[in-house]
């Protein structure tokens, strides 16, 4: 059975395509990467994928008018509460699809129609296969879209009997964190040591409970504020979450992002170190196979 790791945060810009990429590279092509921040994808710049297969995702539906039936009456408008209609307009991006006027028009003339929500991409790698997507824009179903980037990988998984799949999870506590959520075996918070990541980690995990979803914390840049990350560790004691590291701030992650490369083709660096020792705790929680699991010197630079 295929098991698999999200990683994810209460808001976007803490980590989680680094440690994602990381963890991509230390699975040595046993793991399927998934991105499922699909609101604001960035693992692609890190994967440099190879687009094999494409594929459009038709998932969000539109109101479509046949202007010949229309008698411009103008109860389309009095019913939609998103502002999107009226007799002589419609507006694309504010329509949610929700067809209630579709339902009150006296002509029939409306229809609702399925329109290009997202493109999603399964690609291969230097470290594996990788399925993303490129949403549409001004398109809102990211939880949708979110469910059919975890199919793809699963099925890609199952195909290429891969051991795991590593996601690259929505920040917050939305729809598509939700999407990225449910039914994966272990969820891998990322919190950065501030006020807010306190509380976002707080938010998150209460959504991880709801969900039955084993979580771990890993405090980023923990060393920004040191009395921040004890408390997270506090926190995390008295919740009896198991914490699976504290990486320190260092600027080789930007750089290494910048370079597109994952924080191990870098020089040897604390924060390749750090993540290998995160790894083994993954690895042995999840129970995966011995050769998922890398050590320090076991990781060289390209
Ligand atoms: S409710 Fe139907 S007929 Fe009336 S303005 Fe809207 S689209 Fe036209
Ligand atoms: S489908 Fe819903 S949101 Fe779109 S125009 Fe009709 S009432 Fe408004």
């Amino acid at each position: 059975m295929v098991k698999q790791l999200t990683i994810i945060s209460g808001k976007g810009g803490t980590g989680k395509t680094t440690i994602s990429a990381a963890f991509a590279y230390l699975a040595k092509g046993r793991a399927v990467l998934a991105d499922a921040d699909v609101d604001a994808p960035d693992l692609h710049l890190i994967m440099q994928p190879t687009v094999e297969k494409e594929e459009e995702l038709y998932i969000s539906q539109k109101a479509v008018r046949n202007e010949d039936l229309c008698t411009r009456c103008n109860i389309c408008q009095q019913v939609c509460r998103f502002d999107a209609i009226s007799a002589y307009d419609f507006s694309y991006y504010k329509c949610e699809g929700c067809g209630l006027c579709v339902y009150a028009c006296p002509e029939r003339a409306l229809t609702l129609e399925k329109v290009l929500s997202a493109k999603a991409f399964q690609s291969t790698t230097r470290f594996g296969p990788f399925v993303h997507a490129e949403m549409t824009i001004g398109e809102g179903s990211s939880g949708r879209i979110v469910d059919e980037i975890r199919k793809q990988a699963r099925e890609v998984a199952e195909k290429e009997e891969k051991e795991l799949i590593v996601i690259d999870g929505s920040p917050g506590i939305g729809c598509p964190v939700i999407a990225s959520l449910t039914g994966v075996d272990l969820a891998l918070i990322v919190v950065e040591p501030t006020l807010s990541g306190i509380h976002d980690l707080e938010r998150v995990l209460a959504v991880a409970q709801h969900f039955n979803t084993k979580a771990m914390v890993c405090i980023n840049k923990y060393d920004l504020n040191l009395e921040n990350s004890n408390q997270i560790e506090q926190f995390c004691k008295e919740n009896n979450i198991p914490l699976a590291g504290k990486i320190p701030f260092n600027e080789i992650v930007p750089n290494s992002i910048i370079a597109g490369k994952s924080i191990f083709e870098m020089p040897p660096n604390p924060i390749a170190d750090e993540l290998v020792t995160i790894w083994g705790k993954i690895v042995a929680l999840l129970e995966l196979e011995k050769e998922t699991t890398a050590t320090k010197t076991q990781y060289s630079v390209r």
